[in-house]
C-alpha cells in the first residue's frame, strides 16, 4: 500500500502515518530531519516571481569564462567536422571536407574517453549552431549566445500521441536540456552552466535525452537552451508565457471534451526550490489541468504538492537521493515509481513487428509484441519475482487506458516503447515498468 492510504491529519497541519494502530513521528518532521528541507517551503500561496526577479545569480550555477566556452565549442565543432566529413557523400559531407582543409588549428579527432568527459561536464550544443567569425576560422561565441538569448516561440510541446480513454487525454510537456544546460546571464553577458539534473546518478550514462531526436536536430537543443535561459533570466515572463499557453490549450481542447495533461520535463528536473514553487503555483492556477513529473530528487518527491500534481520516483538517481527515499519508504510505505526493465528480462518474450497504421495506412507502425499470451504471463511472473509486486496488479498499457481512473494506487503498468505516459499521470497507478532497449 502507498503512503496516501495511511495519512492522518491532526487538524494542526501535521500528517502522521498510521500503521497497525501506531503513529510514527509526523511525516513533515521526518522529512525535515532527513533532508534538512522544510517540506512546506514550496509554499503554495507564495506570490508569483516579480517582474524584476532573476535567478541567474544562484551560487550553484557555474560561471564559465568565454575562452573556456569557446574551446569547448571548437572541440564540439571539430567532432562534427571529423564525423560528417567521413560519412557517405552528400552536400554536408563536402562542406565539412572544405572546413577541414581550411581550419588550420582544428582540434584533432578525439577518442571516446576524451569525448566522454565533455558528455558529463559540458552542455550539448549542435555542431551546426556553432559558426565561425566572418572570413576566419575563429569560433563566434557571440553568435551562440545570441541563439540562447532568443525567447522560445512556445514552451509547451504537444506529444504526438493522444490517449483516447473516456473523453480523451491530450499530453503536453515542457523540456529542459538534460544534465548540463547552458544559459547567458543577460545582465552581464556571461555564460552560465546549470546542472539541470542534480539528482541524476546512473541514469546519466544511458540518458535518453542525450541521444536520438534530442540531439540529432538543431532545433531540439536550441529550444531546450532557450527555455532554460528564459526561465532563469526572467522567471515571471516564463510563468506568464507558460500560463497563457496552458490557458489557450485548455480553451481549445476542453471544449472538445479533452483532459489536458502537462508533464514537467521530458528532460531535466526541478533544479531549485524556486523553480519547483513556480511549477506548483502554475498547477494551482489551473485546477482542471493534470500536472506530473518524473524526478530523481528526494525533496521534490516528498514535498507537499497541489492535488493536481503527481510525482513519480524515477530510478537511476544518485546514491544520496536513493538513501533518503529508501529510508522514507521503510518508515512510511512505497512511493509511486517508474522502473526501467533491462532488455535481458523481456527480449526472450518479445519481438518487433511492423504493420500499417490503421489511422494512416501509408504509415507503418513498429511495435514490440509479445510472442504469445503465455509469454506475457511469464514476463509478469518475472516482474513479481524481481520487483515484489502482486501479479494481479500488473497490466499492460493498453489495458490501463481502457480502465476507468480510480483514486487508490492499485496498478503496475507494463509500458513498451511507443506507449503513452498515462501511467505516470494517474493516482491509481503504483508503478510503471518501462521496457526500453
Ligand atoms: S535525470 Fe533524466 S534527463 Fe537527467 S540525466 Fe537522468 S535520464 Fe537524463
Amino acid at each position: 500500500m502507498r503512503l496516501d492510504e495511511f495519512l492522518f491529519e491532526d487538524g494542526q497541519g501535521n500528517s502522521y502515518l498510521i500503521k497497525n494502530h501506531l503513529a510514527y513521528m509526523p511525516i513533515d518532521q521526518w522529512i525535515q530531519s532527513e533532508t534538512g528541507q522544510d517540506p512546506n517551503s514550496t509554499d503554495l500561496d507564495e506570490e508569483q516571481p516579480d517582474d524584476q526577479e532573476t535567478w541567474v545569480n544562484d551560487p550553484r550555477f557555474q560561471k564559465v569564462p568565454d575562452q573556456e566556452f569557446k574551446d569547448y565549442l571548437a572541440r564540439q565543432k571539430a567532432d562534427q567536422t571529423h564525423r560528417v566529413s567521413k560519412s557517405s557523400g552528400d552536400k554536408r559531407q563536402a562542406a565539412m571536407q572544405q572546413v577541414k582543409q581550411n581550419w588550420s588549428d582544428m582540434p584533432p579527432a578525439r577518442d571516446k574517453k576524451a569525448r566522454n568527459k565533455d558528455y558529463y561536464t559540458q552542455p550539448y550544443i549542435h555542431g551546426s549552431s556553432i559558426k565561425f567569425m566572418q572570413g576566419s576560422h575563429e569560433i563566434d561565441v557571440e553568435s551562440v549566445k545570441r541563439i540562447i538569448k532568443m525567447r522560445p516561440k512556445n514552451l509547451l510541446k504537444q506529444n504526438e500521441k493522444m490517449e483516447h480513454s473516456g473523453g480523451g487525454d491530450i499530453y503536453f510537456n515542457v523540456g529542459l536540456p538534460a544534465l548540463r544546460g547552458v544559459a547567458v546571464n543577460e545582465q552581464t553577458n556571461e555564460i552560465i552552466y546549470v546542472n539541470t539534473c542534480p539528482g541524476a546518478g546512473a541514469c546519466q550514462k544511458f540518458c535518453y535525452a542525450k541521444k536520438g531526436n534530442y540531439i540529432m536536430f538543431k532545433p531540439s537543443w536550441e529550444k531546450a537552451a532557450k527555455t532554460l535561459n528564459f526561465l532563469i533570466n526572467d522567471p515571471a515572463g516564463f510563468d506568464s508565457m507558460l500560463s497563457a499557453e496552458i490557458q489557450k490549450q485548455e480553451a481549445k481542447w476542453g471544449k472538445q471534451g479533452f483532459q489536458i495533461n502537462v508533464r514537467w520535463h521530458d528532460a531535466g528536473d526541478f533544479f531549485s526550490d524556486q523553480y519547483l514553487t513556480l511549477a506548483f503555483n502554475i498547477a494551482k492556477k489551473f485546477p482542471n489541468v493534470n500536472f506530473y513529473c518524473y524526478t530523481k530528487l528526494a525533496d521534490v518527491m516528498l514535498s507537499k504538492k497541489p492535488n493536481n500534481f503527481i510525482s513519480n520516483w524515477s530510478e537511476g538517481a544518485s546514491g544520496d537521493q536513493n538513501v533518503i527515499i529508501k529510508k522514507f519508504e521503510a518508515k512510511f510505505g512505497k512511493l509511486k515509481r517508474s522502473i526501467v526493465v533491462p532488455s535481458s528480462m523481456f527480449d526472450k518474450y518479445t519481438e518487433y513487428k511492423t504493420y500499417p497504421d490503421p489511422e494512416k495506412p501509408k504509415k507503418k507502425i513498429k511495435e514490440l509484441a509479445w510472442h504469445s499470451d503465455a509469454a506475457l504471463s511469464s514476463f509478469k511472473r518475472d516482474l513479481v519475482l524481481n520487483f515484489n509486486v502482486p501479479k494481479d496488479s500488473i497490466i499492460t498499457y493498453k489495458e490501463l487506458v481502457n480502465t476507468p481512473r480510480g483514486n487508490q494506487p492499485k496498478w503496475n503498468i507494463i509500458v513498451r516503447p511507443g506507449d503513452g505516459d498515462s501511467g505516470a499521470n494517474r493516482n491509481d497507478v503504483d508503478g510503471v515498468f518501462l521496457l526500453f532497449h
